[in-house]
Order: C-alpha cells, then structure tokens, then sequence
C-alpha cells in the first residue's frame, strides 16, 4: 500500500503545473503496477533494456520516459515507444534518435541535459554548447527529433543554497532558451531529496524514484 500512498501524496503535493516522473529504475514491475493502479501513467528508467522489457509486460497507456545516460548503439530498442528522452548530450546521439525514429515513422521529444552540478559530472553540455547545436544547420535538418526543454541535475549536497543556486541557473538558461524555442514546455530538475527546492526555482517535471519506491539496492 505504501507505493500508492505515495504516489498519491505527491500527485496532490505537486498541483497540476508539474508533472510526475515516478523513477522506477531497478524495481520490479509488481512496484509499477501499485503505482499505475494509484493513477500514474509516466514512469522512468536508466536502462534502456530494462525499460524495453518493462514496456513489453505492462499496460500500454504508460508513458516511458528514458532519464539515463543513452548509448547510441542501444536508441533502437526505445524507438518504438519511449515518450521523452531527458539526458541527451551531444549532436551525434540527436541524429542517431532521429535516424531509428524516422525508422519507426514517429517524432520523438528529447531534452538536453545542461550541466549545473559543481562536481565534475561526465554527462550534460554547458549552456553555450547546447545553444550551439540549437542553432546549427545540421540540428535543424532533424525532422525526426524535437526538443521540448531542458533537463539538469543538481549537486548531491545538503547546501540548500548552493542547490537552489544551481536549479535558479538552469531556470535562466530555460527562460532564456526559450525566446527563440517557442516550443519549449519541459523544465525538468528535482529529485526524491531536492525537488521541493527545484519546484521553487520553477521546475515543471519532477523524477522522483526513492521517496515513492523506497530505497533501492543497487542503481
Ligand atoms: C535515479 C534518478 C532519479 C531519481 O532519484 P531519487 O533520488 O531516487 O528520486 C532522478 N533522475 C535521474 C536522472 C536518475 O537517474
């Protein structure tokens, strides 16, 4: 019961201006399901097969969402299906989504993943790079890609104001981004331990894994 409560508690805290990715990286699909009985509809993973195999077995009204690093070799086992991609990175994977979504007739939304976090992070492109590719010609020959928002992840830290500074910074960049990217809609920052704080700093999608699922023993 304690997953639906859950869900439950965080769909009425968040209101209807952000929306709920219930992270359910490593957990099994039993988990999902008490989750998809309470009412969500929108799951996340890092694992692109895990992902694949959990579509496969569950209803097919969930709406999958790929919040993990993504390896270019594996972007065909999502195509069919996923509905937004969180963490892209770099052009190449952007034309690799485009080629196996052009394969599957379909346009798949993608964020880009915007590095925030002090810590030397391997994933995310600073804001000067991602408006690079925003407005390269090569960018904008995909037909088969949109990209609907940013995403970012900040420092694992109990520092309320260093975080809040980092989510405050990717708002800007958002806001900023958006004056000549009328399409985007998705700001998506917070997690189990600091969304409260990144809703404050106007965050519209929140992944949130631990605090619905429980702690999980291996990532
Ligand atoms: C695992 C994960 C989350 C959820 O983390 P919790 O702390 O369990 O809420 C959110 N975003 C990404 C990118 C993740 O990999």
């Amino acid at each position: 019961m304690e997953i639906s409560e859950n869900i439950k508690k965080h769909i009425e805290e968040l209101g209807e201006k952000v929306s709920l990715v219930a992270i359910s990286k490593t957990k099994p699909e039993s988990d999902l399901m008490e989750a998809y009985q309470a009412g969500q509809r929108v799951f996340g993973e890092n694992k692109i097969q895990e992902m694949a195999e959990k579509w496969e077995n569950l209803p097919k009204d969930i709406q999958w969402h790929m919040v993990g690093h993504v390896q270019r070799n594996k972007v065909k086992y999502m195509a069919p299906f996923v509905t937004l991609i969180h963490a892209v990175d770099s052009l190449k994977l952007l034309k690799e989504i485009n080629k196996e979504a052009e394969k599957n007739e379909r346009i798949i939304s993608c964020l880009l993943q915007i590095k925030i976090a002090e810590e030397e992070s391997k994933f995310g492109l600073e804001a000067e790079e991602a408006k690079e590719i925003l407005a390269s010609d090569e960018f904008i020959e995909l037909k088969n890609i949109q990209i609907t928002g940013l995403m970012g992840m900040a420092t694992n830290s109990d520092d309320e104001a260093k975080v809040r500074g980092e989510f405050d910074y990717l708002r800007s960049v958002y806001v900023d981004f958006k004056k000549k990217q009328p399409q985007f809609e998705v700001l998506s920052m917070g997690m189990s331990g600091d969304y409260k704080i990144a809703v404050s700093c106007g965050s519209n999608m929140v992944r949130i894994g631990s605090a619905i699922f429980g702690e999980r023993n291996y990532n």
